[in-house]
């Protein structure tokens, strides 16, 4: 049966989007009474949010390009590892990191844990649920594969595989949000969650965390690059440390950027539609968290500073069990006939899964990392980031033989970015990293013509509603 498609008149839709800042669902006597202020079915309104959200979420694939950051001279504390140091460098990006001795291809040149990290506000809410403290998956990949394929029923082979322990999973006592293990919550406890805990409080729209994290929500759809949460957590670990002196030193070895820079980034991302909200949200992350000893942080160019240094430095993480599970049966020793079996049957999870959520797989947020923040962008990496401990513990691995004395760099841009002409590299290098890039590859390609590559010019267009009704209702 071919369904009718709902024209919408512009001032329907342009309703219909404001509504829709404010939440992504509609039920209720809310939709009643939209649908007849805008002289709609029920239906039609309802259809209308499922296509919207899941137009929402195409959008969030597809910038789902690892986040990382870095401009501006940054000072390391301490490195972990021995066999890498920091130099002054000239370039126009990060510091620079330098192999001190021979790394071989596919050796982890350093494991990383933030100094501060926490799962983005949309994706929590979006029931990918993750330890509070360290991200780690809180579904078995068996869950996590059912909730993806939208299948109850499925069973995944080998479950001994998964490595979710959920006897050892803790709640808080007083505001219920998990966590993967009681070390986790001691430690959140102890570094930040004493201030941020909410008790009873967690389900009141009026306390001021709930109404910060609500207007950065209402700002800052997926693709979350960035949370306000980030930065509440480093004000709350001021707030809670016994030596302050040491986490306000620790934060500011994060770059800082002039003035100009600051707008850039809040500008970034916050988008042309909310940057002039930044008052806001600073008036509300002072009344839920003010400090007399931050109070710098709280000022509105300390603010945005916080911000930038949020939105720069920010390292994106994703964790998932799926992932993990996956992994574990790759190393399976199995017979062959077994294992040929064992891989059909996940290259079909992948594609049922691709089908029913996209890409957006994993649990994700954002974290602080020293070291990796130190790390220069090159359009041919010699080193790149991962998460395989399904948790915040950032890999750093030798993509190529490096050796001593030469730099590592990871890339800022994702595979499909890196593919692109110099000109489209460097748009996005610029829009969101603020500068122009000088690797060798961008070196050899000085002289080519200033024209984007050809994907650059499609998908611009957004699909129209219609379209996506169509594809939706067929479901
Ligand atoms: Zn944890
Ligand atoms: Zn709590
Ligand atoms: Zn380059």
């Amino acid at each position: 049966m071919k369904r009718v498609r709902t024209v919408f008149k512009p001032e329907q839709l342009e309703r219909l989007e404001q509504e829709f800042l404010k939440q992504q669902y509609m039920v209720g006597t809310e939709r009643v009474d939209l649908a007849a202020t805008l002289h709609l079915t029920e239906t039609q309104v309802k259809v209308w949010f499922q296509n919207r959200r899941i137009k929402w979420r195409k959008q969030s694939m597809e910038q789902k390009a690892a986040k990382l950051s870095q401009f501006g001279v940054i000072q390391p504390a301490s490195a972990d590892s021995t066999d890498i140091k920091d130099h002054e460098e000239d370039t126009v990006d990060g510091k620079g990191l330098f192999a001190t001795k021979n790394i071989r291809k596919g050796e982890t040149v350093f494991v990383e844990r933030p100094v501060v990290s926490s799962q983005f506000l949309w994706n929590a809410l979006y029931n990918y649920r993750a330890c509070d403290h360290c991200l780690r998956a809180l579904e078995s990949a068996e869950e996590n594969a059912q909730r993806l394929l939208g299948n109850s029923s499925l069973v995944l082979p080998h479950p001994e595989q998964c490595g979710i322990r959920k006897d050892l999973h803790q709640q808080c006592p007083r505001c219920q949000v998990m966590y993967c293990s009681a070390e986790c919550r001691q430690t959140a406890w102890e570094q930040y969650h004493r201030i941020l805990c909410l008790g009873p409080s967690r389900d009141d729209p009026t306390h001021p965390l709930n109404k910060l994290q609500e207007a950065w929500r209402n700002m800052h759809y997926p693709p979350e690059t960035s949370s306000i949460m980030l930065m509440a957590r480093m004000v709350a670990t001021v707030k809670q440390a016994k030596d302050k002196e040491a986490w306000i030193k620790t934060f500011s070895q994060f770059c800082s950027k002039t003035a100009n820079e600051e707008e850039e980034i809040v500008h970034k991302l916050l988008g042309d539609k909310f940057k002039g909200q930044l008052e806001l949200l600073r008036l509300l992350f002072s009344e839920a968290l003010y400090d007399e000893h931050l109070s710098r942080w709280f000022t509105p160019e300390g603010f945005r500073s916080l911000f930038a240094l949020v939105g720069t430095n920010g390292q994106g993480i994703g964790t998932s069990s799926l992932s993990q599970w996956v992994h574990a049966c790759d190393a399976l020793d199995l017979p062959m006939l077994q294992r040929e079996e064992l891989d059909a049957f996940i290259d079909q999870l992948y594609k049922d899964i691709e089908k029913e959520s996209g890409e957006f797989l994993n649990c994700e947020g954002s974290g602080l990392y020293v070291l990796q923040s130190c790390c220069n962008h090159s359009c041919i990496p010699n080193a790149e980031t991962s998460f395989p401990e399904n948790n915040f513990l950032l890999h750093l691995t030798a993509l190529e033989d490096i050796e001593a004395g030469e730099e590592i760099c990871i890339s800022y841009l994702d595979c499909c970015q890196r593919e692109r002409s110099r000109h489209s590299r460097n748009k996005i290098l610029r829009e969101n990293y603020l500068f122009t890039c000088s690797c060798p590859k961008c070196l050899a390609q000085a002289d080519d013509a200033d024209v984007t590559s050809d994907e650059e010019e499609e998908g611009e267009g957004e699909t129209d509603d219609a379209e996506l009704e169509d594809e939706m209702t067929d479901v």
